[in-house]
């Protein structure tokens, strides 16, 4: 067995525990001066570089990062890479913006040769922005899932995703049937499922573009492939939730329809959540169903404010990772989302911790995918995932953090003022994939 050995050094920070359950101040770890060392694709060693260093053989290259901060790769748990091309087209509210933007711009995934070049730019954007690990809304052609697996294959990142089904309610091009859905989904698993790095998120775009057929064929399509994801909407937009509940008026109400067809449970992860009844969360909270908390996608639709506090503080908690949903998230960066997150529950009333917004950028929406055990943190026996941040990204960022000594205000502030710019290099299983400056690093 060939072993690849990467070492870097600088400051880190990694994870003790959940800062949503124990103090912030106790969950995070942070070393000021580290080593990380990977070796065939996973974390050997991770500790404070005076007790590394000794124990490393003599010639082994150690890069060393300076005014910098070492962090687990970000998990991006919700994202359309189809959208990629028409991120910014806005000024609609949710159902009108599918109408006018989305749905036309995903009749072009039809021809792979198309889908394959959004792939793999979408990939390259995942790399320079630091994110190692996406779980990626595919269209309803089942190429375009073909064609960002294939493309993904060689980069080391981990990437979870499905082709949409949607049978229903769509343009002419854009759908499937409940049988054709459950077939396509069942040949990419076959073929892409546990390969690699790369998994299979059964995906049924939302409940108002399924029919009850295709609900069930996607229930037991994840139910008969242990491991696979189950991703899908939830309760974006007040319009929306309208529809659905005369769609289903049979349903107490929106989660009453992900449970009536086996759509809730460890491994099913929703976007959004924002509109909920007590009832409603109480019911994801007993199944262990995540949401992903995507701030800048709903600050662009004008959805709404997702309330964090509400999922987190009761007696079981609800998994909740944070998420770009680009195209109509703003941007790649979980630094910029980390620092939306904080808006949005600014304007709740309910703060959130600089720790916290990191956690759920990392091991928080590790946890949402039931990836836990394999990234979102930098732990041995964890997959190679990390991000090289630079805190002196930019003129003010370097200004701003001279008057900046404790981890927390620095966290703050990267997430206030930072964004891609501040991602210097990125390790996905245990390889550079992108590093600032160096088209060679690019795994393209
Ligand atoms: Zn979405």
């Amino acid at each position: 067995m060939s072993s690849m050995t990467t070492a870097i050094r600088g400051a880190a920070v990694a994870w003790r525990d959940d800062p949503f359950v124990v103090p912030p101040g106790e969950a995070l770890r942070f070393e000021r001066d580290a080593v990380l060392v990977m070796r065939d694709g996973h974390i050997e060693v991770f500790g404070p570089a005076d007790a590394v260093l000794p124990r490393l053989p003599q010639e082994a290259p150690v890069t060393r990062y300076e005014r910098s901060l070492i962090v687990p790769g970000f998990v991006d748990c919700h994202v359309h890479y189809p959208q990629l091309p028409i991120i910014g087209a806005g000024g609609h509210p949710l159902l009108e913006w599918l109408d006018r933007y989305t749905f036309p711009a995903e009749q072009a995934f039809a021809d792979e040769g198309h889908a394959r070049a959004v792939a793999r730019s979408f990939l390259r954007e995942l790399m320079r922005n630091g994110t190692t690990t996406a779980a990626v809304f595919c269209t309803v052609h089942a190429a375009s899932a073909e064609a960002l697996f294939a493309e993904a294959a060689p980069t080391g990142l981990r990437i979870v995703a499905g082709k949409c089904l949607m049978d229903r309610n769509v343009p002419d091009g854009l759908g499937d049937t409940a049988q054709r859905g459950y077939d396509e989904s069942n040949a990419l698993i076959d073929r892409w499922h546990g390969r690699g790095r790369l998994g299979y998120a059964v995906t049924p775009r939302f409940v108002a573009s399924s029919s009850p057929a295709q609900l069930e064929a996607a229930s037991a399509l994840w139910r008969e492939h242990p491991g696979t994801l189950l991703q899908s909407h939830l309760s974006e937009n007040v319009e929306e939730v309208a529809w659905v509940r005369r769609l289903f008026p049979e349903c107490a109400d929106y989660v009453g329809v992900f449970d009536r067809f086996g759509l809730l449970g460890r491994g099913a992860i929703h976007g959004h959540g924002i509109h909920l009844s007590e009832r409603e969360r109480e019911r994801l909270a007993e199944t262990a169903t995540a949401l992903a908390h995507c701030p800048t996608s709903n600050f662009f639709l004008g959805s709404g404010l997702f309330d964090l506090a509400a999922a987190k503080r009761r007696r079981i908690p609800i998994p909740v990772g944070l998420a770009t949903d680009v195209g109509a998230g703003t941007t790649l960066s979980m630094i910029a989302t980390m620092g939306a997150a904080a808006r949005v529950a600014q304007l709740r009333g309910n703060p959130l911790h600089p720790v916290q917004a990191l956690w759920l950028a990392t091991a928080g929406a590790a946890r949402a995918l039931t990836l836990e055990d394999r990234v979102g943190n930098l732990a041995v026996g964890l997959e190679g995932d990390a991000v090289v941040l630079d805190l002196a990204a930019t003129p003010l960022l370097e200004e701003r953090l001279r008057r900046v000594e404790a981890i927390d205000d620095l966290l703050a502030v990267l997430s206030t003022v930072g964004d891609d710019r501040c991602v210097r290099a990125t390790y996905a299983g245990g390889m550079p994939v992108w590093v600032r400056g160096e088209r060679a690093a690019e795994a393209q």
